[in-house]
């Protein structure tokens, strides 16, 4: 038997139910705060990951899924959405009407990462940008943004993490320093730090490795080091998430796994989750946009690991699945014909209808409508036909009422609706 490829996997249903509403959640969410949603390819030119995550960053250098196509483009599925979504800003000159464009996209990234629990080789992200937005109050938004749609899905133990990157003003300064520090614990970084401390120091400070962690106690901070309009943004993007009650902690090694961000960064973390602490992750990245080609504007997003959120969203499947209004069972060729065509008809004006279409004895026509958790039973048998009326049960107070099979499917239809 052919098995699926390992770290990708299948949403059956049963949980299928979970996905659903954490997307119509999230999508009622976006729709409240103004953005809009975009769909964007899964796979792009490679170049564009490239030029936008960094050369340097652990996705670009090990996860791509990256390969020539039949006539020898290289292509890859795309590893995260802010990239496809800036190139789909600037190549639709979507700032030409208005600079300010808050858009989101729920979909699959693919990432060659060792697999584990809640780390994954095909994932869903759910992202969401804001353009042409400098102010701080855009970072806080969304911040804000991602604190309500977990506590409307009862995500228990989280915590927003704040930092800020500074800007091409201020960060090579602290850049140096921190490299100056990294070269004097050389000996006791890991074989990818050594190499990083040359070319993307700040990725040290993200690293996992318990002796990088231990050489890396007496790092500098970037927030010692931001220039005066950087700080003055990181102090207004607290003070709005206070004004708006959401704790958070100011996290200053807190930095992303991409390249482009500067300022405002943030990841909202859970204790849930053992190592795969973090369950989104964001923050500003105002030089990508004139980067990619396009103009010089600023923009803001986040990312949800989908995945690491159904896992400890406390609104759990139970009870989200479907049951129907009304199972139909039917004795015999001639009460099956007549069910099975009352069934669509309900079915077409929405009821949610079900019926057993080979033969099945009523014992066992019963048995599936209580698994089914039907909420009404409509028999019809040999007397029903002979009456020219079928029996209606209600399954919870099992009262019982005939309804004549004249103009049946609209009666039905009423008196559930009725309900
Ligand atoms: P991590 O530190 O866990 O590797 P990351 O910094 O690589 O995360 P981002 O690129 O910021 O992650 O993506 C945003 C979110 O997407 C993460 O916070 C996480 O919840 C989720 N995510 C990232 N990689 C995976 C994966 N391989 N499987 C499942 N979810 C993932
Ligand atoms: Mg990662």
């Amino acid at each position: 038997m052919i098995q699926l490829i390992r770290g990708f996997k299948d949403i059956l249903p049963g949980e299928i139910e979970l996905w659903q509403r954490i997307e119509a959640e999230a999508k009622s969410l976006f729709e409240a705060f103004g953005f809009r949603e975009i769909r964007i390819p899964i796979m792009e030119k490679t170049e564009l990951f490239k030029r936008s995550i960094g050369e340097e960053t652990d996705i670009v250098e090990k996860e791509m899924y990256t390969f020539a196509d039949r006539g020898g483009e290289m292509v890859t599925l795309r590893p995260e959405a802010t990239a496809s979504i800036v190139r789909a800003y600037i190549q639709h000159k979507l700032y030409a009407a208005d600079p300010v464009q808050r858009l989101y996209m729920i979909g699959p990234m693919f990432r060659r990462e060792r697999p584990q629990k809640g780390r994954y080789r095909q994932f869903t992200q759910i992202d969401a940008e804001i353009f042409g937005v400098a102010s701080p109050l855009a970072d806080a938004q969304l911040i804000f943004l991602l604190v309500t749609l977990f506590a409307r899905l009862k995500v228990a133990d989280v915590e927003a993490h704040v930092n800020s990157l500074g800007c091409p003003a201020c960060r090579p300064d602290f850049r140096a320093a921190l490299q100056a520090m990294l070269t004097s614990v050389g000996g006791s970084l890991c074989a990818d730090c050594s190499r990083r401390r040359e070319r993307n120091p700040l990725r040290v400070l993200d690293c996992k490795v318990p002796s990088c962690r231990a050489a890396l106690a007496g790092a500098p901070s970037i927030l010692d080091h931001l220039c005066r309009e950087c700080r003055r943004d990181f102090d207004e993007l607290q003070a709005a998430l206070s004004g708006l009650g959401v704790g958070y902690r100011v996290n200053p090694r807190l930095v992303r796994g991409l390249d482009y961000y500067t300022r405002a960064t943030f990841e909202i973390q859970t204790g849930a989750l053992g190592a795969q602490s973090a369950v989104a992750g964001g923050g500003r990245y105002d030089k990508l946009v004139k980067e990619l080609g396009g103009p010089d504007l600023p923009a803001t997003g986040f990312a949800i690991g989908f995945d690491r959120l159904a896992e400890i969203a406390g609104v759990g499947a139970a009870g989200l699945q479907p049951r129907p209004d009304l199972f139909l069972a039917a004795l015999g060729p001639e009460s099956r014909s007549l069910a099975f065509d009352w069934a669509c008809r309900l079915g077409r004006d929405g009821v949610r209808v079900e019926m057993e279409l080979g033969e099945k004895s009523l014992k066992s026509q019963m048995k599936t409508a209580d698994r089914l958790g039907a909420a009404h039973v409509l028999m019809v048998g040999e007397t029903e036909l002979n009456d020219r009326a079928a029996l209606l049960r209600n399954m919870q107070t099992k009262e019982q009422i005939r309804v004549p099979f004249e103009g049946l499917a609209e009666r039905i239809k009423t008196l559930l609706d009725a309900r």
